[in-house]
């Protein structure tokens, strides 16, 4: 006698049929994950220079300035300025270190 192969699954057609009805039910519960993930869109904030949307107030201000070409962050060393506190410290290093 050959050897069977092992079953995967032990479940009867009964049970495979409860589990997927189980199944569905619970989708139709993600349906309220679904309209505050759409409320979520509504608050995002849009740039006027581009129409680029951003989910944070902070994101966009930040993608403001490439607009307004403003740079806050002003390097001590040679007083250039950069958009970004990370691209200063890039600077820094690269430059004064
Ligand atoms: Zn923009
Ligand atoms: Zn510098």
């Amino acid at each position: 006698m050959p050897p069977s192969p092992i079953p995967v699954y032990s479940y009867s057609d009964d049970d495979v049929r409860n589990l997927r009805m189980s199944l569905s039910s619970k989708s139709s519960s993600s349906a309220s994950m679904l309209t505050s993930q759409r409320s979520l869109e509504n608050i995002r904030h849009e740039c006027p220079y581009c129409r680029r949307q951003f989910r944070r107030k902070h994101d966009l201000q930040r993608h403001i300035r490439l607009h307004t070409g403003e740079r806050p962050y002003r390097c001590d060393n040679c007083s250039k300025s950069f958009y970004r506190t990370d691209a200063l410290v890039r600077h820094v290093r690269s430059e004064h270190l």
